[in-house]
């Protein structure tokens, strides 16, 4: 029991721990007041972090928030190049190296024509703690532009990769900042821009970028990384609570990297698929997505998923990719794009029994859908973490590349296991220490920031 004067000086300390996050909040929201995904961002982890702040008020004193939430640096660039009809095309490219407390810049590239100066700072600001997460010394970085490779040939990602890196070379190397992949950029894409790279530098530098095809220096493992390492880290959180994938029904959204490679490890686990989806619409297919057919229209193809009912004429193809939601699971995995499940799909996720969400995608649940999750008990593993596996396996790949050494694809799972294992742990040990165990959100931001505020700190005001 704590006594009286305890108990007031805890509340003394929450108190002036909510007054410094929100007033450095305020002052965050006049500034980037048109940066809605950033804003939104940071709101979810500086809230987290307030019972950190009243039991260690030091961070207080070091204005370690107003420093985390300010990009070290930040590049936006003309992206020039010529289409197939010699038509001169331009296009915007952007790098944030946001943190590098803790290593090299680290963080994927994304082509997509929303993709804006919002966007890519809110991806490299949840970078900071994911990285951190993954115990592997890599800062944090984003960028990428707002190119669409949809329906372009490819002579022109060719053209467009190689002007996109003539730029970001100047910015970029194996020990200041190493890009990966993301939305819109696989190996493909990966290999045009490095092959530009080294052509500019005059040197087989193989650690500037990682996602590479196996044959140019890239992990094994990689591709199936994010996808795999959500599986894992969503099997750890309901494990604990005695449910596991084995005759569960899933709903995977999107059929992009994650969402295939999610697919496929639920299914190894003995989790049914019934349901993903692109952005024209979702599939339902009671007998279980064929991830076979799956894998041809999207990674062989480039097609879109409607075309799957051609295949499998059982199945049900729905246009309005958010309405994914209503089909009733048991585990739902939000594997597309940022914001794509709001409160009411996270309503009727619940009203239809659903138990556990594990977000492969960034921030793809919005406050408000957390919430609700929260408030029904519904188990739920934040991005930041749950799909911390594919940086995680970058970084094994740069650790390959400077011994250069290739590990079995055996190996890098072994590994990329035990460090989802690890920050599910961290994270649940946090979240008991600082909120209650089953709130993964508070922990792993809490575990995450530690790691690299202590740092920042040790290394002066810089
Ligand atoms: P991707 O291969 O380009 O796939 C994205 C998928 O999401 C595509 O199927 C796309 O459909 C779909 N999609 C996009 N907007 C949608 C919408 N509004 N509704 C429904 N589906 C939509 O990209 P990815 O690498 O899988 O990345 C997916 C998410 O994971 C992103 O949030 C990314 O930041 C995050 N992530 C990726 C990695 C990685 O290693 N790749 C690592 C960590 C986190 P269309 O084909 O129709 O556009």
């Amino acid at each position: 029991m704590k006594l009286e004067a305890e108990l007031q000086h805890d509340s003394i300390a929450i108190a002036k721990a909510e007054e410094y996050v929100h007033g450095v909040l305020s002052q965050v929201k006049t500034r980037f007041e048109h940066e809605h995904e950033f804003i939104q961002a940071i709101e979810e982890v500086f809230c987290s972090l307030i019972p950190l702040f009243a039991k260690e008020d030091h961070y207080i004193e070091q204005a370690i928030l107003e420093r985390i939430v300010e990009p070290e640096r930040l590049v936006s660039f003309r992206v020039p190049w010529v289409d197939d009809d010699h038509n001169i095309q331009i296009n915007r490219g952007f790098r944030v190296q946001f943190n590098s407390a803790i290593g090299p810049y680290k963080g994927g590239l994304r082509f997509h024509p929303s993709v804006n100066q919002s966007i890519i700072k809110f991806l490299g600001f949840e970078q900071i703690f994911k990285n951190s997460l993954t115990g592997q010394p890599i800062g944090a970085g984003k960028g990428g532009a707002d190119f669409d490779p949809k329906g372009k040939s490819d002579q022109e990602i060719m053209r467009f990769c190689q002007s996109f890196m003539t730029e970001l070379m100047k910015h970029i190397g194996p020990n200041t900042d190493v890009p990966a992949g993301d939305i819109g950029v696989g190996a493909r894409e990966i290999g045009y821009m490095f092959g530009q790279y080294k052509r500019l530098r005059g040197m087989y530098e193989a650690g500037v970028l990682t996602g590479k095809d196996p044959v140019s220096g890239g992990s094994l493992g990689r591709k199936e990384a994010t996808g795999y390492g959500t599986v894992y880290f969503v099997n750890e959180m309901i494990t604990d609570k005695q449910l596991c994938f084995a005759g569960s029904r899933i709903v995977v959204s999107g059929s992009g990297n994650v969402s295939i490679y999610a697919m496929e490890k639920a299914m190894e686990l003995g989790g049914q698929v019934i349901a993903c989806s692109d952005s024209e619409g979702y599939v339902v297919d009671y007998n279980g997505i064929c991830l076979e057919t799956v894998k041809k229209l999207k990674e062989n193809e480039g097609k879109r998923i409607r075309e799957y009912i051609k295949h499998h004429p059982d199945a049900y193809f729905f246009e309005d990719g958010q309405g994914i939601w209503s089909v009733p699971c048991d585990i739902a995995l939000p594997c597309a794009t940022e914001n794509e499940l709001d409160e009411m799909a996270a309503k009727i996720l619940v009203a239809n029994g659903v138990k556990a969400v594990g977000e492969g995608a960034n921030m793809p649940s919005t406050k408000e859908a957390v919430a609700v999750f929260q408030e029904n008990q519904v188990l739920f593993a934040p991005g930041k973490a749950a799909n911390a596996g594919g940086v995680a396996v970058s970084a094994l790949e740069m650790a390959q590349n400077s011994m250069r050494l290739s590990w079995t694809a055996e190996e890098v799972d072994q590994r990329l296991q035990e460090i989802m294992k690890e920050i599910y742990k961290e994270s649940k040990a946090c979240a008991l220490t600082y909120a209650d165990q089953d709130n993964l959100v508070t922990g792993a931001n809490i575990a995450g920031f530690k790691k690299v505020a202590d740092t920042m700190i040790m290394q002066g005001v810089i």
